[in-house]
């Protein structure tokens, strides 16, 4: 089937579902978009899409419905709610839920759609607000081998690779494996310019190092950045990442690193939530 003819509906136009959202119409796909908050589709609608009322609408009238939004809660209410995804026919419609939540979530609404005929992938991405402008995000994909690559031209629409890790739910704990890295790094890297400020080291003195060595990467450059200008403007909430953080706990995580990184984020999610990850250097 030419995948081009199917037409797509999103929902979810926070900071990534925007960026991607407009990258899957870049790529020619008719895209009808759905926001809890309706001003939002605005951002969408200037750029070609068409938007819909609820849920429901927008499911009835596309083929290949993508979710991007917060949490476990967020995407229950997007399915069960009453004119959610389930109150409407999905028979042969697929579902690519990039949302990050947990594998038993993924699990459970996989049966719910498979018994009405439908086809979901869990499918986070790795990447930021960045990544997904510039087409480099990382989709990790659990769910049907066949239905995966039915998609996978869509996805590669606002990934530069999608990697398909095996049954539903596996690909939120890819993912969930993948953040808990993350907020070991944020929390190192934040810890040693905090230590290396008290003995007189530049930060991007150290920052140099480290780019220029082994350590370097995408992340600490971009994160180093904001750490030297203070700038804590969110691309990826420290709300979010501590979600993924406790979502790795509970499905089992319980090494040294990963529980240090789950108590420092935790502790600082009230005041700093809405922060960028990095702000967590405030807090050391
Ligand atoms: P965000 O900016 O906070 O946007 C959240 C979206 O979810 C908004 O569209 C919001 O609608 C919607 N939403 C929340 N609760 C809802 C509900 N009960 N019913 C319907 N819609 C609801 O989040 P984001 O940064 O785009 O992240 C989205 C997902 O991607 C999260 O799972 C996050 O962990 C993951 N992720 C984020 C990043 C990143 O760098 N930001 C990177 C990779 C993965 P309203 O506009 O109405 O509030």
């Amino acid at each position: 089937m030419d995948t081009k003819k199917f037409k797509i509906g999103w929902i979810g136009l926070g900071k990534m579902g925007v960026p991607m959202a407009k990258q899957v119409l870049k790529a020619g796909y008719p895209v009808r978009v759905y926001n809890r908050s309706s001003e939002k589709n605005k951002k969408l609608e200037t750029e070609g899409a068409t938007s819909a009322e609820s849920i429901k609408e927008l499911v009835d009238e596309t083929e290949v419905i993508f979710i991007m939004v917060s949490d476990n809660d967020a995407v229950k209410d997007v399915f069960n709610q009453a004119d959610g995804i389930l109150s409407s026919e999905i028979a042969n419609k697929i579902f690519i839920n990039a949302s990050t939540i947990a594998p038993e979530v993924s699990v459970e609404i996989s049966k719910q759609i498979e018994v009405k005929g439908g086809f979901y992938l869990d499918a986070p991405v790795s990447g930021s607000v960045k990544q997904a402008e510039e087409m480099t995000l990382v989709s990790i994909v659990g769910g049907s081998k066949e239905i995966f690559e039915k998609t996978a031209s869509l996805l590669k629409s606002y990934s530069k690779k999608a990697i398909y890790v095996g049954e539903n739910g596996v690909g939120n704990s890819a993912k969930l494996a993948v953040n808990t890295y993350l907020g070991i790094v944020t929390q190192g890297l934040a810890e040693i310019i905090q230590f290396s400020k008290t003995k007189n080291v530049e930060t991007a003195d150290l920052m140099d190092i480290i780019n220029n060595s082994a350590l370097g990467s995408t992340f600490g450059k971009m994160k180093g950045e904001s750490a030297m200008k203070e700038n804590f403007e969110a691309a990826f909430t420290l709300a979010h990442l501590t979600k993924d953080l406790r979502l790795a706990q509970q499905s089992g995580f319980n090494k040294p690193l990963g529980n240090a990184a789950y108590k420092t984020f935790s502790d600082a999610e009230a005041e700093l939530g809405e922060e960028d990850v990095i702000a967590i250097i405030k807090k050391l």
